[in-house]
């Protein structure tokens, strides 16, 4: 892992992310390197030549510049962690997402931050101090052989769970973004997020050419197919409405199960 410390001009940037105006990356590159992960893109963008989840840059002015950049906002939404987790690993050492967070806090914005860490109950003394924040966990299986599969340098599935029943308890909105759905059990996945989640967000696997050679070794290619998007979110619809919970599925589906196909959608693709 090579990490850098660096030094930007912006933090905060306009997003074309359906039902945001702005997004805030405390990092370029991810630590977690999850193997079918759309951000990988940005090696392209800032000249990273090694492997995706093998090299980190930390915006170590991110903080400082923030508060700068929110002293003349006055309304809008942001989302925290499109190309990047907020909560990875270096985050620990670094601190850069808490600091934007401090710096958010005395915002008028709309918070929205995802990640796939526990890491994140660090910083509960300052969400429980916003007006406006809601707290993504992402939960693409419940099925721990699979995650250490498709994201083998990401948190436990339990330790996830975990973080959202906490910052539930603490009176944190929160929401699980099951997506990109992985090989899964759909109800035993809603079973163990009921209860620790305000909403759950749905998507399936948009780029599945990052993982098909992947999804063949293992000989799990059935799970790639459109029918087993809509019949895993489907069920996991049902079962998350029947215990109150609002959902959301992010992709199209001829049978009504989801909204329009949506490239842009919140985190769809993203995370
Ligand atoms: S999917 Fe999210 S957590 Fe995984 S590597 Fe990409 S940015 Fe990081």
């Amino acid at each position: 892992m090579k990490r850098r410390e660096i030094t930007v001009k912006s933090i905060l940037t306009r997003t074309g992310i359906e039902g945001f105006d702005y997004c805030i990356n405390p990092y370029i590159g991810c630590e977690h390197g999850c193997t079918y992960c759309y951000a990988s893109f940005m090696k392209r963008f800032t000249g990273h030549h090694e492997p995706w989840g093998m090299f980190l840059d930390a915006k170590m002015n991110g903080p400082d510049l923030l508060e700068k950049q929110l002293k003349n906002k006055r309304e809008g939404s942001v989302l925290v962690g499109t190309v990047t987790d907020p909560y990875q690993p270096a985050e620990e050492q670094y601190r850069i997402t808490r600091g934007c967070m401090e710096a958010l806090k005395d915002s008028p914005l709309e918070v929205n931050i995802l990640t796939r860490s526990p890491l994140c109950l660090r910083d509960m003394d300052i969400f429980e101090g916003f007006g406006h924040i809601e707290v993504g966990v992402s939960v693409s299986t419940d099925r721990e052989e699979m995650r250490a599969l498709f994201e083998p340098s990401a948190p436990s599935i339990e330790s996830r769970v975990m973080a959202l029943k906490t910052l539930h308890a603490k009176g944190v909105r929160t929401y699980a973004f099951i997506g990109p759905i992985l090989p899964l059990n759909p109800s035993a996945l809603v079973e163990l997020l009921v209860g620790a989640v305000d909403k759950a967000l749905i998507d399936r696997l948009n780029y599945s050419h990052k993982v098909s050679a992947l999804y063949r070794r293992e000989g799990l290619t059935r799970f790639l197919h459109g029918d087993y998007y809509r019949e895993a979110a489907r069920m996991m619809r049902a079962g998350f409405e029947e215990a109150g919970v609002p959902v959301s599925v992010l992709f199209g589906c001829d049978d009504g199960v989801g909204g329009p196909v949506n490239r842009a959608n919140p985190m769809g693709g993203y995370l």
